[in-house]
C-alpha cells in the first residue's frame, strides 16, 4: 500500500506512520515530493489493517496495491482455472459450459424428462433446487432429500453433472452425497460459516453473487471457501438489486471481464435470475457469451406457466435448444466453443 500524506503534513506525523509500518513487520520507503510526502509500504500487507493508518493525523489516503483476497486473486496464479464438474466436463476452458434445468425439482418424472432434453441440446450440467430459499415462508420450500434422490436418478440417466443449492451447514453432507456441484445462493453469499463448511469439502462450489455485494465482497466470499482448502469454485453473476424495476434484477455484464482480470476462477452468468423475464434470457445469454463468460446457468421448464417456482423466467426446452444454436455462433466469434 501507499500512504499519501496531506499537504503540509509534519515530519512527526510521517515518523509516526513509519513507526507503525515497522511495527506491522513491513518496510517503509519515504518519498518527499514537492507538494506531498508519500510512504510506500513494502512487503505483504494484504492482511494488515489499513484503517489503522488511514485515520492518523496528517494522512490523506491509503492506496492499496494488493487485493485483499489472495488465493482467488489473479496475482497468485498465472492462467485461468478450469474447474471440474465431476462428470468429466469442466468450466473455465475454451468451451462455454451450459448448466440448465428447472428452478426446483418438482417430481422424479419432471427432472428426468427435462434432463434428457437438456443433455440432447448440449448442456453439461443439470440444475434443480431441492432446498429452496423462498422469500415467503408459505411458498413451496423444495422437495428436500427426495429431490436430491431424483436429481441423482437424472444424473444416472443422462451423465449430466448435478448442481443444487445448499442453504445451511446441516445440508452440506447430504448434498455432497447426491450432487456434483454445491450452489451457494445469492442470499447466502455472506454466510461465512456456510462458506467455511463447504470449503472443508472438495466438492465443486458454484458461488452466486449476493444481491447487494460488491465485486470485492464476492471475491472475498470465494476466498473464504479457498482458505479452507477447496479451490474448486465457479463464480456466478446472477444480477443485483438496483432502482430499476422493468427487470427482477439488473445484470451487470461488465463484471465478467472485470472478474476475469481480478481472479483466475471461471465466471458463469445466470440470465434467468439476472432478468426475471423469459424473453430476456436468450439475448442476455448471447451477450454473456460475447463478453467472454466461461459458462451459463439457465432455468428451463417444460411448462413454465405451471412451474412451482420462477416460471416467469424459465424458458421452454424448445427455446433452450434454439438459444444453444444461437450462442454457438456468438461463441465462434469470440474464439470459444459451446
Ligand atoms: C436459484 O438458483 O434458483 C436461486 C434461488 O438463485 P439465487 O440465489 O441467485 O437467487
Ligand atoms: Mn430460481
Amino acid at each position: 500500500m501507499i500512504v499519501v500524506m496531506k499537504q503540509g503534513s509534519t515530519k512527526d506525523q510521517v515518523e509516526k506512520i513509519v513507526k507503525l509500518v515497522r511495527e506491522m513487520g513491513l518496510k517503509d520507503h519515504v518519498i518527499v515530493g514537492e507538494e506531498r510526502t508519500v510512504v510506500a509500504v513494502i512487503g505483504n500487507d494484504r492482511f494488515k489493517d489499513r484503517s489503522a493508518l488511514e485515520t492518523l493525523d496528517g494522512v490523506d489516503k491509503v492506496v492499496p496495491i494488493l487485493a485483499p483476497y489472495k488465493m482467488a486473486s489473479a496475482e497468485v496464479k498465472q492462467g485461468r482455472s478450469e474447474i471440474p464438474l465431476g462428470n468429466g466436463a469442466t468450466i473455465g476452458g475454451k468451451k462455454v459450459g451450459v448448466i440448465a434445468g428447472p428452478c426446483s425439482v418438482e417430481s422424479k418424472q419432471q427432472i428426468i424428462e427435462i434432463a434428457h432434453m437438456m443433455k440432447e441440446a448440449g448442456a453439461v450440467g443439470l440444475r434443480g433446487g431441492a432446498f429452496k430459499p423462498r422469500t415467503n415462508p408459505y411458498s413451496f420450500q423444495g422437495m428436500g432429500e427426495e429431490g436430491l434422490k431424483h436429481l441423482a436418478a437424472a444424473r444416472d440417466a443422462t451423465g449430466l453433472a448435478i448442481v443444487t443449492e445448499v442453504m445451511s451447514i446441516d445440508q452440506v453432507e447430504i448434498c455432497c452425497e447426491y450432487a456434483n456441484v454445491l450452489q451457494i445462493g445469492a442470499r447466502n453469499m455472506q454466510n461465512y460459516n456456510l462458506l467455511s463448511r463447504v470449503g472443508e469439502t472438495r466438492t465443486t462450489v458454484l458461488l452466486k453473487r449476493g444481491l447487494c455485494a460488491t465485486m470485492e465482497e464476492f471475491l472475498l466470499a470465494a476466498e473464504y471457501v479457498m482458505a479452507r482448502g477447496n479451490h474448486n469454485i465457479i463464480l456466478c453473476e446472477r444480477g443485483i438489486r438496483t432502482f430499476e424495476d422493468y427487470v427482477r434484477n439488473t445484470l451487470p455484464l461488465a463484471i465478467v471481464p472485470a472478474l476475469q482480470r481480478a481472479t483466475h476462477l471461471p465466471v458463469v452468468v445466470d440470465p434467468s435470475h439476472g432478468t426475471g423475464k423469459s424473453y430476456l434470457v436468450e439475448p442476455m445469454c448471447r451477450a454473456s457469451v460475447a463478453v467472454g463468460c466461461d459458462g451459463l446457468i439457465v432455468e428451463t421448464h417444460a411448462d413454465p406457466e405451471h412451474a412451482l417456482t420462477d416460471g416467469a423466467q424459465s424458458i421452454t426446452p424448445a427455446a433452450f435448444q434454439q438459444m444453444m444454436t444461437n450462442i454457438k455462433r456468438v461463441a465462434q466469434a469470440v474464439d470459444r466453443d459451446v
